[in-house]
């Protein structure tokens, strides 16, 4: 196994309610088997947020155990690598477990589905019909606070055919930007993502979001809180839809039971890979509530997983459009590539694999620290 990391400078800062990011750290892993070869990205930003581990940590729980323990489930199977499907159990259930998990069930998948010669969306039975899905935009809180700025990131967006826009609100930044970009666009499918910035005191101004046909209020107070959320749901005219509350498997499953929200961002990477997003999903489509796949900036690869899986939960319930846009797009250059998006559409990848790995002589560079962990079995 190797671990390769990477920086790749964002095109423009990402700033939230919860941060600025400036800098994507990449991490790749890279399992090598006696047959074939596979490659997963795992999610964590460098920042990590109020409830996602930041990037190192999920390194150094990569280091310490995370290879450990698939070299010692291969050693139990003969050598042979797990199952895509038994990868999740391998690991434990906190945050930095779970972005592990997805990490190494990406590679082992990846790994199974080059050898098989079949693409992942032909693995998760992506049908006639979701080959093809709309992608979305995000816009995050402009430096300054600048409404230009933002105009000009929205309008590039819509040109480029999104399907849909994100934008990130907090206090002090809400009405206004929100108005404009209404303004701009007065047909654009808007939600607003508040990273749990608000308060139960900031309800009614949250509502007034509504004369701007906003689609919903994504996360709008603390993650930890799930019924407050119930009680906002309440008392506001918009929907709420929930992301970081999403934080594992059992919340989804605590939120649907408590109509804390109507709408869900699932994230493959926190919830712990493909088969838990799976479930997860299967518990919101039960509920009658709609998903959108969300994402952490990544590169292709990991990208490549999300559109796949994305394909298949279309299919298996009707749900809103997700973060599935080119990381050239945020990203100052790829190292994996990604489907050309060609207004507002992308193909879901038919070749083998998870995605395109990574460029290996561009990580090889200085700035790329590559970790080999060689095994042997006896
Ligand atoms: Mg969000």
């Amino acid at each position: 196994m190797e671990l390769v990391r990477v920086d790749v400078p964002f095109r423009f800062e990402i700033g939230t309610a919860a941060g600025v990011h400036h800098t994507r750290s990449l991490l790749f892993v890279r399992v090598v088997a006696a047959e074939s070869e596979g490659w997963g990205e795992c999610a964590a930003l460098g920042e990590g947020t109020a409830v996602d581990p930041p990037m190192v940590d999920v390194e150094e729980a990569a280091v310490t155990r995370g290879v450990r323990r698939l070299i010692d489930a291969s050693a139990a199977r003969g050598g042979e690598l797990p199952a895509e499907l038994e990868m999740a159990q391998l690991f434990g259930s906190a945050p930095v477990d779970r972005m592990l998990a997805a990490m190494f069930e990406m590679a082992v998948a990846d790994a199974e589905l080059r050898l098989a010669g079949r693409s992942l969306a032909t693995a998760l039975e992506v049908g006639p019909g979701y080959g093809t899905l709309p992608v979305g935009a995000a816009v995050g809180i402009p430096p300054g606070h600048d409404l230009a700025i933002l105009r000009e990131q929205v309008a590039v967006a819509v040109a480029g055919g999104a399907a849909r826009l994100r934008m990130k609100i907090a206090p002090g930044w809400d009405r206004e930007p929100v108005g404009a970009v209404r303004a701009d666009h007065p047909d654009l499918v808007l939600q607003v993502d508040a990273n749990g910035a608000y308060r139960m005191e900031d309800a009614d101004r949250l509502g007034e979001l509504a004369a701007f046909d906003v689609l919903c209020v994504e996360q709008p107070l603390p993650p930890a809180d799930l019924m407050a959320h119930t009680e906002l749901a309440r008392r506001m005219p918009l929907p709420i839809c929930l992301d970081e509350s999403l934080s594992s498997p059992r919340r989804v499953l605590d939120a649907l039971r408590n109509e804390s929200c109507a709408m869900a961002c699932l994230k493959p990477a926190r919830l712990g890979g493909l088969r838990a997003t799976r479930v997860a999903h299967a518990a919101c489509a039960a509920a009658g509530v709609p998903v959108f796949v969300g994402g952490f900036f990544e590169a292709g690869l990991g990208r490549a997983s999300n559109l796949a899986l994305a394909a298949r939960l279309a299919q298996d319930a009707a749900g809103l459009v997700g973060d599935l846009s080119d990381p050239a797009s945020y990203l100052e250059w790829d190292p994996c590539g990604y489907p050309p998006v060609r207004e507002g559409w992308v193909s879901v990848p038919e070749g083998p694999g998870v995605g395109a790995w990574p460029d290996v002589p561009v990580l090889g560079g200085p700035d790329a620290p590559r970790r080999w962990f060689p095994t042997t079995y006896t």
